[in-house]
């Protein structure tokens, strides 16, 4: 290790810190309030990746941050295009392990082609370890969480991007990437309240959606948090055994404890739940699943997002056939639940979460499957 390196070691990432965190580390330098809120803007507004940028501070403040601080950024590796306007990004993070971790964004376009909402979806962790049985990323295990800094980065740079190719900055953001965002709760709140707060990137958070595969005690704790945000359920299935087969995380905790779980989010925050169902092809489209997600669906008010799966190479669930698909649609219909068919995008690239990952050789992790 060289002397560059032993300095470069001992700086501190100041996107590591929350902006509570960045406020003392600058205080205790002795800056006054305000530099800090301009640090902050700086950091997330403007998304440099240099204290030279940062030019309404004096060049003697950005000396003295370059001698002791750093500003990572997670960079683009590689990218995807979809004949249909999909985009899927793989970003490398810092660190000596060179993680790879995918984000998305989803155009949908007026028919005169103009953009009208831009979706990105971002990753939460390396990997994951509940290893629902239909995704590829949960086939990967476990590596590590992304801080904060990190799910922001996936939006900034995916915002510039918007700008530049659909003449406007994305709209809405849903944490449905690689990972399970509850099980790196501290970060993606955070990452959250940096996205939403007018310093930052200064999106509403009714335009945010964080969605779980179901644990009970972060849905309850989130539900404390006064964010404002979305929250969707991965349920994917509407009975305990067949959950259980596709879900492990069902074993552990049941629906039992997740309309509990639910309720108690839906009496804090008097928001709508949306309920992620992913329509397998003969698994989970019979009329008596269709009959058990309408039960699950009045436990409090909802939506459910009937959603057509992207099939994954080794996975022996498919596609449900469009013949099936009309049936199950009209019975949630005729019983009254808001239900929407989310058609697959990106088909003809990579757009299932992690196969992008898995095909740029990203080895396992740990896992809660045996
Ligand atoms: S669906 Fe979500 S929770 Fe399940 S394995 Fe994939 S990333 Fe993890």
């Amino acid at each position: 290790m060289n002397e560059t390196d032993v300095n470069t070691s001992k700086k501190v990432d100041l996107k590591s810190f929350t902006k509570d965190e960045l406020s003392e580390f600058l205080n205790d330098l002795g800056l006054a309030g305000y530099r800090s809120d301009q640090v902050f803007q700086w950091l997330y507004q403007k998304g440099v990746s240099s204290f030279d940028e940062m030019t309404n501070l004096s060049k003697e403040l950005r000396n003295r941050l370059d001698e002791i601080a750093v500003i990572n950024r997670a960079s683009e590796f590689s990218r995807q295009e979809s004949k249909d306007g999909t985009i899927k990004f793989l970003f490398q993070l810092d660190g000596p392990e060179n993680h790879k971790v995918e984000a998305v964004i989803i155009p949908d376009f007026y028919d005169d082609g103009v953009a009208r909402r831009i979706t990105v979806c971002v990753s939460s962790q390396v990997g994951c370890m509940f290893g629902c049985s239909f995704c590829a990323t949960g086939k990967m295990g476990f590596f590590r969480n992304l801080s904060h800094g990190e799910i922001v980065d996936q939006v900034q740079a995916i915002n510039e991007l918007s700008e530049e190719r659909f003449g406007k900055k994305i709209t809405n953001i849903v944490y449905m990437g690689m990972g399970e965002p509850l099980h790196n709760y501290k970060s993606v709140v955070e990452s959250v309240r940096i996205i939403s707060d007018p310093l930052g990137l200064d999106m509403s958070p009714r335009r945010i959606t964080i969605s779980t595969v179901g644990l009970t005690k972060q849905i309850k704790q989130l539900a404390m948090e006064n964010l404002g945000t979305n929250l969707a359920i991965s349920l994917h299935a509407a009975d305990d055994e067949k959950r259980n087969r596709i879900m492990p995380i069902n074993e552990s905790l049941n629906l039992e404890q997740l309309e509990e779980a639910v309720t108690d989010y839906y009496f804090q925050t008097e928001s709508p739940v949306t309920y992620e169902y992913l329509l397998f092809d003969e698994f989970n489209d019979t009329e008596e699943d269709a009959k058990n997600l309408i039960k699950i669906a009045r436990w409090v008010p909802s939506k459910v997002n009937i959603i057509m799966y992207n099939n994954v190479a080794g996975v022996e669930l498919k596609q449900v056939r469009e013949e099936r698909l009309n049936r199950f649609m009209r019975i949630l219909v005729k019983n009254k639940v808001t239900a929407t068919v989310r058609r697959s995008r990106g088909e003809d690239i990579d757009a299932g979460c992690g196969q992008l990952a898995i095909r740029e050789g990203q080895e396992r992790g740990k896992s809660l499957m045996k």
